[in-house]
């Protein structure tokens, strides 16, 4: 049997490896001239790498932890140790641990709330934004203000423009409220040691030259008695077809003949993310009884985490511009972005040294992930898409974090829709 496998990030390269394990004949088509998808490592200092993209894993996170294992990569705790710097509005405040200032009572009812909203008959309406749900629920001003800035850090979501029922469904499915947004004991309490594109990185050396970089798909013909993949002037034939993008992306593909349903509509959005990565010496901030997380109501840099490599040679201090505030910063030039980041960063740490170096990956703007961490659904989305998402159209098969029931957006849904996508093909083989 022959499979093609449209996309190495996590999800394709899981597929992929299972589908080569059981004797299936995989060719992985990427666009890109990396692997990894929304995975991706930058090395700040020789020998140290921090991640523009994804990070972070918890214990549940059970199908990367194993993935790991076999590759040989283990987990570093993330640091959150010392106290954390805020400035909510009424100047820079600083506090023991991650709580902020704000109103307690308030802030817990809308935990309450949200770890209380279920996804399923009695969700709020699936037209309803989070938006809405906000002025319906959050009559304190203190969760007004906090509830987008929390729901930008989780989601990279503006709350405009996402479905009350999607929030739902994403809370539900990462783990609870309280899982997502914890670190120790949570789903942000550890690192890869070395970073996360290790994973893809590892998984494409073992298939060798069986991926092949630079070859973006454009479409998938299967009018014929078999399916060909097309990518500027490549053709691969084979039996089934894995397409593991992001449905925006996945929309994009001419696919012959048409698919009966959309996986993405105009109200799709592709969440919004910047990472602005700022590199010291050493974590200067430790030494200051400071445990680097910052929230800010304003932009750019919503919150701040450290993200220095454990075995040291930088301090690195990860920014999360989020949200609709991401849109913004991603339309600056590349030096207003980072006079923006670095004004930010004196105000919120001004006993730090200046940086040496400042790295800023803009998501937003990136063809080939369309936004991130995950697609948005918006109103209307579930009961359009839902059902497509994942139902083969004929030899074509639906990978990606966006397919997943089960942490769904994150590094373990991607790796989980590829486990599933794989026994899915190879369930089929003789039957086509
Ligand atoms: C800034 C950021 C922070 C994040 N933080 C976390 C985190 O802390 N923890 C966590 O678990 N997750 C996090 N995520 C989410 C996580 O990265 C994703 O859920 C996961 O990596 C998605 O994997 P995937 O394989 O489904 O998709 P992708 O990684 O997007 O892979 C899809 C691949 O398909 C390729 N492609 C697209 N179109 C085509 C085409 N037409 N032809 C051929 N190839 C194509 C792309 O180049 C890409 O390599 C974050 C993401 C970002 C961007």
């Amino acid at each position: 049997m022959r499979v093609v496998v449209v996309g190495a990030g996590l999800a394709g390269l899981t597929a992929a490896t299972d589908l080569d394990a059981a004797g299936a004949d995989v060719v992985v088509l990427e666009a890109r001239d990396r692997v990894g998808g929304r995975t991706h490592g930058i090395e700040v200092a020789p020998g140290a790498w921090v991640d523009a993209g994804a990070a972070y894993l918890g214990d549940r996170h059970t199908e990367l932890h194993k993935l790991m294992a076999g590759l040989g990569l283990s987990a570093t705790p993330t640091a959150m140790r010392g106290d954390s710097r805020f400035a909510l509005g009424h100047g820079g405040k600083t506090r023991a641990g991650r709580f902020p200032p704000l109103n307690a009572v308030a802030l817990g009812e809308m935990f309450d709330l949200l770890h209380d909203l279920t996804y399923g008959p009695d969700t709020p309406s699936d037209t309803m934004t989070a938006a809405d749900w906000a002025a319906a629920n959050l009559p304190h001003p203190d969760a007004r203000l906090f509830f987008p800035l929390f729901l930008g850090e989780m989601m990279a979501a503006d709350p405009a423009a996402i479905s009350v029922r999607h929030m739902a469904f994403y809370l539900r499915s990462g783990g609870g409220i309280r899982y997502l947004n914890a670190f120790e004991g949570g789903a942000q309490q550890d690192r890869v040691l070395g970073g996360a594109h290790q994973v893809a990185e590892r998984l494409a050396e073992q298939l060798g030259d069986r991926v092949r970089l630079a070859r973006p798909v454009h479409a998938v013909d299967q009018s014929g008695g078999r399916v060909v993949v097309e990518s500027g002037d490549l053709r691969v034939t084979g039996d089934a077809v894995v397409m593991a993008v992001p449905p925006l992306l996945a929309e994009a593909v001419d696919y012959r003949p048409g698919r009966p349903a959309p996986r993405a509509t105009a109200v799709t959005g592709r969440g919004c993310a910047v990472k602005a990565q700022l590199v010291y010496d050493r974590p200067y901030w430790q030494e200051q009884g400071l445990s680097g997380w910052s929230v800010s109501a304003t932009g750019p840099l919503l919150s701040t985490v450290d993200d220095s490599p454990p075995q040291g040679g930088a301090g690195v201090l990860t920014g999360f511009v989020t949200g609709a505030e991401a849109y913004r910063f991603a339309g600056l030039t590349p030096a207003a972005r980072e006079a923006g980041v670095l004004r930010q960063v004196r105000e919120l740490f001004p006993q730090l040294p200046p940086p040496v170096a400042v790295h800023v990956t803009d998501w937003v703007n990136e063809p080939y992930s369309k936004g991130c961490y995950a697609a948005v659904f918006g109103p209307g989305d579930w009961t359009r898409l839902g059902p497509h998402l994942t139902t083969p159209h004929g030899r074509v098969h639906w990978a990606g974090t966006e397919t997943s029931t089960e942490f769904f957006g994150l590094m373990e849904g991607a790796i989980r829709s590829g486990h599933r996508v794989a026994a899915e093909v190879l369930s089929l083989e003789g039957k086509q």
